[in-house]
């Protein structure tokens, strides 16, 4: 075996230098990397070595010699293990540098642009309870039903009741549906023997509407007493307008089955973004900050400049929410989709807010593009707000032959946001400005918007 300057169960005292983009603290011995969690910049702190790889090991903070003076005193220890805030031990605003920081960071090592300023973080006046969705995972512990979070990098569920970053309403209901559940002795799915029934509670709440949707995912399609559970979850919260069953059958990691039966109620639940309303159905995605979101597509509209005769692409539309809100301003939006509920809810929200000047196709983005190359859409603003793998090449391709004025990228994930945008550089597409938004305050998650511009020829 090779020589490391660390051995496993070592201790060691050591400082640390940076955050990962983890947000593990990163000290260095002898040159060689160690993560650290619960650690910041700046902390002394006595450590085991738990596990040594030929590049870098991971050590674990068995005493802080020097506290970081931008230590949140009263973080809570499972938060940050079950990675649901595991930034919640660093001061606000100094998350909001963080953020700055990975994009500037990404800009320069991915895109090779490190001329081009970031603009500091736009954060939240109070980053806590935000969100609109939770997705809980359901297990039998001790003979009880349980619900929480699951310790990162693992499926080992930690019992949780406020989950700190959720509507506090949410939250509530989950410890409400959670015990109707037991009350009619409904048993919890059980991942490595591929058995018992109920996997996870997932709850939407429109900010402005509060009106709440409830989607039980089950592993069988056989939901015994399903229609008396619905209603005593509606007779005990009334917000509750729709109640769905997905089935997910499989075993795998991924939350959500295809099959979705109504159990009570509508298929759908109803919000507001920026004067807007919209429906939002059990499969379609929809921001989950919904303060944030607003100041995220204003920042978007004004970088994009709208006129009157502008054409807009609104690329990965979701339930089009970015089209429709500019809609108004512009001659005609263009938007596609691949889910194709939300395709059709997309359409729904321009008949319920009368917009008669929006088209939405479902499909692949980078199918699409080029089929409306090639049907001469000629945008003059494109609009992108891709998952977190980014562009597809080719949609780059197609964008690009398009020639519009102006794209604006919103992206969840600044190291494919970097990726792309050099590709658009490669084209004649400068980077002109670079927001950070933060839409997921105490995680690590950063999204960013940029405008780019045709640059001349
Ligand atoms: N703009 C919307 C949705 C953004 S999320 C909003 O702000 O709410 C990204 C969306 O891209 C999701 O709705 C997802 O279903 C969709 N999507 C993922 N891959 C896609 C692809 N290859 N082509 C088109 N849409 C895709």
């Amino acid at each position: 075996m090779r020589d490391y300057p660390v051995k496993k169960n070592e201790e060691q005292i050591v400082t640390i230098q940076d955050l990962s983009h983890e947000g593990m603290g990163i000290a260095k011995v002898d040159g060689y990397l160690l993560f650290i969690e619960n650690a910041l910049p700046e902390e002394e702190v006595r450590i085991r070595i738990e596990k040594v790889g030929p590049k870098f090991g991971f050590a674990k903070v068995l005493e802080w010699l020097k506290e970081s003076p931008y230590r949140v005193e009263d973080a809570k220890e499972e938060l940050l293990r079950t990675g649901i805030a595991p930034l919640s031990h660093l001061s606000y605003p100094k998350q909001l540098e963080f953020k700055q920081h990975q994009v500037e960071n990404v800009l320069r090592k991915v895109a090779k642009m490190p001329n081009v300023p970031v603009l500091p973080t736009v954060g939240m006046e109070s980053p806590f309870h935000y969100r609109n969705k939770a997705q809980i995972p359901v297990q039998k512990i001790k003979g009880q039903l349980t619900t929480g979070f699951y310790r990162k990098h693992s499926h080992t569920l930690i019992p949780l009741e406020d989950f700190y970053i959720q509507d506090p309403a949410i939250d509530q209901a989950i410890r409400e549906i959670r015990d109707i559940l037991q009350r009619f002795g409904v048993k919890a799915y059980n991942e490595e023997a591929h058995e018992g029934f109920l996997r996870h509670i997932i709850i939407r709440r429109g900010h402005y509407s509060h009106q709440m949707m409830v989607i039980l995912v089950t592993r069988k399609q056989k939901f015994f007493q399903a229609e008396k559970i619905a209603e005593a979850i509606k007779e005990k919260i009334p917000e509750v307008v729709s109640i769905i069953q997905n089935v997910n059958e499989e075993q795998t990691n991924v939350i959500m089955g295809s099959t979705n039966r109504v159990i009570l109620g509508e298929s759908f639940i109803e919000d507001q973004l920026l004067g807007k309303t919209y429906r939002i159905s059990a499969q379609s995605f929809y921001q989950v900050n919904t303060e944030q979101t607003e100041k995220l597509y204003q920042i978007a509209m004004d970088f994009a400049q709208l006129n009157k005769n502008d054409i807009v692409v609104d690329a990965y539309s979701g339930i089009g929410t970015i089209g429709l809100s500019l809609a108004e301003n512009v001659d005609h939006v263009y938007g596609m989709e691949i889910v194709a509920e939300a395709v059709k809810d997309a359409k729904k929200n321009a008949e319920l807010n009368a917009i008669g000047n929006a088209t939405y196709l479902e499909g692949k983005a980078e199918k699409i593009m080029h089929q409306w190359a090639r049907e001469d859409v000629r945008p003059t603003v494109v609009f992108v707000d891709p998952p977190r793998k980014g562009l597809d090449a080719s949609f780059i391709d197609a964008t690009c032959e398009m020639e519009p004025e102006r794209v604006v990228y919103i992206s969840c994930n600044p190291a494919t946001m970097a990726r792309d945008v050099k590709l658009f550089a490669e084209k004649g597409y400068q980077l002109e400005k670079v927001q950070p938004v933060d839409l997921f305050p105490q995680t690590i998650h950063v999204e960013t918007v940029c405008l780019m511009s045709r640059k001349e020829k």
